[in-house]
């Protein structure tokens, strides 16, 4: 990571206006995406046709680039298809020149940012105005958008009431009214002062030439009516077969980007005049339009299409990040992502496109359609795999899966950072080989008597400060004197005579070495409820951390050694009490889909794996006891989104009689644990758990419970960081309490 991402990643966190502001603006996503959402009687399948869109427009992009391009001639405007953004920029220069244009007003389009067309049309002399309010603001502040739909989001009314009287020379005010009323009448002007109209696409038609472009401000209209020469530039991604097919996509869009069943204006534009000049040759202009005095021969306006390409070919060949070019750009995955909210747009400052979906767009687009590798490599280390992104996508994208391909891709070909290469030690070395694992652990145990931790620590301090705070959470967890695979014998000696079940047990990382008690708790349990368990000869890691931060290759090798190993295993069911273990087993039919060997029997295994609570609400239980607690629930990424099995433990709990159950506000959302996140962006990590702890305060619990190792580390830490006297369990615990077993 580069001391400029971390300085910024810093900078970011201590921004108490820019939080302020994104903490409104999140609310109000917030609020208004599930106001917004809530009349659609089945939302899952309306994303389901808008995926089914997009993946036939992108599978049939080529001919649905020349039948746009026809349709647009045919009704008299012209088309330029740009290969790069260069070229796309010297079409633009090109055209101003010919019409001698010297104010330009622009509506709100990304891909002018992309391919950064204002800074190209500046040292052109063309005065660029942009139109849409936010826009407006951030032209005027000289920054770029902090979001790819609220671009001045960060920009409180107070700041925007400062910024318009310093550059505007009008009184300050910061009422809101008042601040549009003033944008209102300083921009009007330009609109008739202005030779050239530029605005972006949301849809282009390519059965009618129609271009869809959304506002809600009514800019775009006068940007394209106003002005004689109208450029519309838009990407090749954005073109769908039929105005019904973009209809769909529209009945989600605003719906996710800004919460609004429809934003105020949808302006469908068809370049319909001057009559149709003969076809040009592409990337040229036609010489009648180029010729002096065009405008005299009676062609009163006059529209050029220029639909770019900047890299989205490549990213529509690589099987792995073809589903990018799917993004409609509504922006809920920004809104959403517990990433962005801690250190906002800026961070990403120099992209385009921000969140996970701006790194990928990243490794493709940037540098005039080459991509930049290293750069997206920064962007996607700040994703934490909690999925709340790949939830909102209106076309169902896989953002955390995408991420890790990523990493793993940038890692491959960049070469791994020394840290990296430590983890890569760790996922090739030691989490294939429990054994190995344990006697790295018992070692640092050894070394933490002779005070070792804090050496490695304090020496980190220096190299590798999110590294070191990694260091500083593990020394401070109390490993067990005994790990779990070290009393497997003894518990499996205790299977019930003539058990209703046969049960295979995971023995994850986490369970084994440091929770065993609860791993323990999690095999009686199952045996209290009339199941032989049984386990496995040998226990691996299930490959997600590798997956997740970045190595693949371990990851399928992590997955085909399971799959070795599990399917030796006699038993029915195989139970996982570690939330990520059973959903990236679930998983494992989607890592290993292009292996001839093991495809087939990574579906087989994921049919056979169950999470705990998903298992235990599928057998007739015994009753429980009373237990007179008051507990909170914090429910595991890998539970919710994953493997959609959020709500199975608290159906477990509210069976125990007297449990008091507390709710946990965003009980569903990231802790800021996510494995080893912290050793990555460590000041990320703790603004998020800070967060969390305040919220586990409000609930009053004396007991926060999650099945998830990472959730529960990252929780004690907190814990114990602020003296709470909370204390965390995992479910089988507080079940095994229940039954009382313990
Ligand atoms: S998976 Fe979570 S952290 Fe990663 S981008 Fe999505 S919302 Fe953000
Ligand atoms: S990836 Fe999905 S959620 Fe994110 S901007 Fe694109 S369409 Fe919206």
């Amino acid at each position: 990571m580069s001391r400029d991402f971390s300085y910024k990643i810093a900078q970011s966190l201590q921004d108490t206006m820019m939080h302020t502001a994104l903490s409104r603006a999140s609310l109000y996503f917030d609020l208004s995406r599930t106001w917004a959402f809530a009349d659609l009687p089945n939302k899952d399948a309306l994303k389901r046709r808008a995926r089914q869109i997009k993946e036939f427009s992108i599978e049939h992009l080529d001919e649905l680039i020349a039948q746009l391009r026809e349709s647009v001639i045919r009704h008299g405007g012209h088309f330029y298809l740009a290969p790069t953004a260069q070229t796309a920029n010297d079409y633009v220069l090109k055209l101003v020149r010919a019409r001698n244009v010297k104010k330009a007003v622009k509506s709100k389009s990304m891909v002018t940012e992309e391919i950064e067309l204002n800074k190209h049309l500046e040292s052109a002399g063309v005065e660029v105005i942009e139109t849409d309010l936010g826009e407006r603001i951030i032209q005027l502040a000289g920054e770029r958008p902090f979001h790819i739909t609220g671009p001045a989001i960060h920009k409180p009314r107070e700041a925007v009431g400062k910024l318009f009287a310093e550059k505007l020379g009008v009184p300050y005010t910061n009422d809101p009214y008042e601040l549009t009323k003033i944008a209102r009448a300083s921009l009007r002007q330009s609109y008739l002062e202005a030779d050239l109209g530029i605005t972006g696409a949301n849809f282009a038609v390519a059965q009618t030439g129609t271009f869809l472009v959304i506002t809600n401000e009514g800019n775009a209209r006068l940007t394209m009516t106003l002005p004689k020469v109208h450029v519309i530039i838009t990407g090749i991604e954005k073109i769908v077969p039929t105005l019904a097919d973009a209809l769909v996509l529209l009945k989600l869009l605003p719906r996710s980007a800004t919460g609004q069943k429809l934003t105020s204006y949808v302006s469908l534009v068809t370049p319909t005049s001057p009559p149709a000049p003969p076809r040009h040759g592409e990337g040229s202009l036609p010489p009648s339009l180029l010729g002096k005095g065009a405008r005299g021969l009676g062609h009163d306006r006059e529209v050029h299409v220029i639909v770019v390409d900047n890299g989205r070919s490549r990213m529509r060949a690589d099987a792995q990040f073809r589903e990018a070019l799917y993004c409609i750009r509504c922006g809920s995955c920004m809104n959403i992502c517990p990433a962005f909210r801690s250190v906002g747009g800026h961070v990403y400052a120099g992209q385009t496109y921000m969140g996970v979906i701006g790194a990928i767009w990243t490794a493709f687009v940037d540098h005039n359609g080459q991509g930049d590798l290293a750069r997206a490599r920064e962007l996607a280390s700040l994703c934490m795999t909690c999925g709340l992104c790949a939830q909102e996508c209106p076309v169902q994208i896989d953002l955390p899966w995408r991420n890790a391909q990523l990493l793993s891709r940038a890692n491959e070909h960049l070469g791994r950072t020394p840290t990296d290469r430590l983890k890569s030690f760790a996922y090739r070395k030691l989490l294939p080989n429990r054994k190995r694992l344990a006697r790295a652990v018992r070692a640092w145990q050894l070394g933490a008597r002779v005070g070792l931790p804090k050496i490695v620590h304090a020496i980190l301090t220096r190299t590798d400060e999110d590294l070191a705070h990694g260091i500083e959470i593990v020394q401070s967890h109390q490993f067990a004197q005994k790990f779990l695979h070290e009393r497997l014998a003894e518990l499996l000696a205790h299977n019930p005579q003539g058990a209703q079940h046969r049960v295979g047990y995971f023995v994850s990382c986490g369970m084994d070495l440091l929770y065993p008690s609860a791993g323990a708790a999690t095999i009686k349990i199952l045996q209290h409820n009339g199941c032989a368990v049984r386990c496995a000869e040998k226990h691996i890691c299930c490959g997600a951390p590798a997956f997740y931060y970045g190595d693949e290759l371990a990851a399928k090798n992590l997955a085909r050694l399971n799959i070795e190993i599990l399917e030796k295993l006699d038993a029915d069911v195989i139970i996982s009490d570690e939330a990520t273990c059973s959903g990236f087993v679930k998983s494992y039919p989607k890592l290993l889909k292009d292996d001839p060997t093991y495809a087939q029997r990574a579906e087989k295994l994921s049919q056979r794996i169950r999470e705990l609570s998903e298992f235990l609400s599928q057998i007739e239980l015994n009753p429980f006891q009373p237990l007179s607690e008051i507990v909170t629930y914090h429910a595991p990424c890998h539970l919710v989104r994953t493997q959609k099995l959020g709500e199975k433990p608290l159906e477990l709990l509210r069976k125990i009689p007297g449990l008091q159950i507390r709710e946990l506000e965003k009980s569903d959302h990231c802790c800021g644990g996510a494995g080893t996140y912290s050793t990555i962006h460590h000041k990320i990590s703790l603004k998020i758990l800070e967060d969390e702890l305040e919220r586990l305060k409000a609930t009053g619990a004396q007991t926060l419970m999650t099945p998830c190792s990472a959730c529960m580390i990252q929780h004690q830490y907190g814990c114990r960081r602020q003296n709470l006297g909370i204390q965390t369990v995992h479910l089988s615990e507080l079940l095994a309490r229940a039954w009382g077993i313990v």
